[in-house]
């Protein structure tokens, strides 16, 4: 079924421009205010958009560490020490529009553009699978071809395909936007979260940014997820390429987004994502907006703050060194093992570790480590890696998933799924040393959960046994 762009009218706008370079302007990062700030956030209360931008302004380092501090607490109160893993699957690098800061667009005649047959998308899910990941992210370019149709029948390819004890059980989405009945077929095949990424809320920058093709349109791109919402796809995915414009405006635009799903739909995003631009095959990489290290550790922390219950993902965009800082500051989902090449998994085996060819891929990424090298670290920092996919499974998304969430019910369900999935990773495809510390691991946290929780306790060790017993998909 074609997708139906449409031209829409200003009234579907929902970024005030205005008001977020004035709250900007106008907003002094005095250090009583902010200590107020961090303790409302710290009992997990949502920031106004004046909260956000009076952190945003801070520039005392020493304040800084106070709102780090604030970040990682609200992390370790709402999410534990969970760490959700994932991987992208590029699915097509065929697209129609020019995007400067992507190796896809159709103005780089020296990108390969290919889209992967069934059969080579089996070979990539098997593949996959031996590397012991559950939860996938599809990847397209903006082609006619990727419609709702297309996207759908991948989607059943990929929870079709079983390799020894392996299989997807999530599979999320990040294509470009569509319309309702698009999206339907989609959501009828059964997934996860659909993300779309803004780039920039800033018109003008988005303008120059998107020369040509569908995306170059604003708002039909901006309401993407208003109609994947209408097609029931409860859980949704926002984010931000950082660089491209100011990073406090788009911090702000973020939250002004989420507030506006709130309101139209009764839930927010359920994850929000800060790529920042990294080097791409023949595209613009050098921008006047280009965001700091420590400017990322900003956005991550006053976001944890601002929205406590939307998940916040990492991705190996990102230096190892860099990850293992930023996780702590509140991301709750991260990929391992990751390879954007098209056909990228099935050669990592040849290859074992994944040298780019950056004609073959999107953008370059920092973390090439395998999957089991990511864990192992996660171990040794103190997450448990988690492979959980229940809440979608069990009916526990959008609306219901904020109930579960809010009153604390994350501890009670996500801690032991975490740790079952963790198990299962670790009798099925973990190398010895990552055994070593993966074991111990979790039999701390099933003591920690004696104390806080006898009752999930006692259910829980009735699952493990049936885990080690060979049953899988155990979860509650
Ligand atoms: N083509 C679809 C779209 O544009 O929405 C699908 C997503 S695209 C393949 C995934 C995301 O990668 C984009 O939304 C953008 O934020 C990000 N991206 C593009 N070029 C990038 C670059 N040079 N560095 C880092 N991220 C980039
Ligand atoms: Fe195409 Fe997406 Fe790349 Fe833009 S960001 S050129 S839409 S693949």
């Amino acid at each position: 079924m074609k997708v139906i762009i449409k031209e829409l009218p200003e009234k579907y706008n929902f970024i005030d421009e205005e008001r977020i370079h004035s709250i900007l302007v106008n907003t002094k990062p005095d250090k009583i205010k902010i200590r107020e700030i961090l303790e409302k956030s710290k009992a997990k209360n949502r920031l106004t958009l004046e909260e956000a931008a009076t952190l945003l302004n801070n520039e005392d380092p020493d304040v800084w560490e106070e709102i780090y501090a604030a970040a990682r607490y609200v992390k370790e109160i709402v999410y534990g020490n969970r760490l959700v893993l994932f991987a992208p699957l590029y699915i097509g690098s065929k697209c129609v529009n020019g995007c400067l800061y992507c190796g896809f667009s159709i103005d780089n005649p020296h990108a390969i553009r290919m889209t992967l047959t069934k059969e080579e998308l089996i070979k990539e899910v098997e593949a996959l699978e031996d590397m012991g990941h559950k939860r996938l992210i599809l990847v397209y370019g903006e082609h006619p071809e990727y419609n709702g149709e297309r996207i759908a029948e991948d989607v059943r390819t990929v929870y079709s395909v079983k390799k020894g004890k392996g299989e997807i059980r999530r599979v999320n989405i990040n294509a470009a936007p569509m319309d309702v009945e698009n999206y339907k077929l989609v959501h009828e095949a059964g997934i996860g979260t659909w993300q779309i990424f803004q780039e920039t809320y800033h018109r003008e920058t988005y303008k120059k940014m998107h020369p040509k093709g569908p995306k170059s349109n604003y708002l039909w791109r901006l309401t993407g997820l208003d109609r994947a919402m209408e097609a029931g796809i409860d859980d949704v995915g926002i984010g931000v390429l950082f660089g491209l414009y100011n990073y406090k405006f788009e911090v702000l635009a973020l939250l002004q987004h989420t507030e506006h799903l709130e309101k139209e739909f009764g839930v927010g995003p359920h994850t929000i994502s800060f790529p920042r631009l990294n080097p791409a095959f023949g595209a613009l990489t050098e921008t006047p907006y280009k965001v700091s290290d420590e400017q990322l550790k900003h956005i991550i922390a006053v976001l944890r703050l601002s929205v406590p219950y939307t998940g916040l993902i990492l991705t190996a965009r990102e230096p190892a060194h860099l990850r293992r800082e930023l996780f702590k500051l509140g991301v709750s989902q991260t990929d391992g093992g990751t390879s954007i090449e098209m056909k990228g998994y099935s050669k990592m085996r040849e290859r074992k570790k994944a040298d780019q060819e950056l004609d073959k891929e999107q953008f370059k990424i920092n973390d090439v480590r395998s999957l089991d090298e990511v864990i192992y670290e996660a171990v040794l920092d103190g997450y448990i890696p988690s492979f959980c996919t229940s809440c979608y499974r069990a009916g526990r998304t959008g609306e219901h998933f904020m109930e579960y969430s809010i009153p604390g019910f994350i501890h009670n369900f996500c801690t032991p799924n975490a740790i079952l999935t963790f198990l299962e990773y670790l009798l099925d495809y973990a190398s010895e040393k990552t055994k070593e510390v993966g074991f111990k691991l979790i039999d701390k946290e099933i003591e920690k959960l004696k104390e806080v929780n006898p009752k999930i306790y006692n259910v829980l060790l009735k699952k493990v046994e049936e885990v080690k017993n060979g049953k899988r998909d155990v979860y509650f």
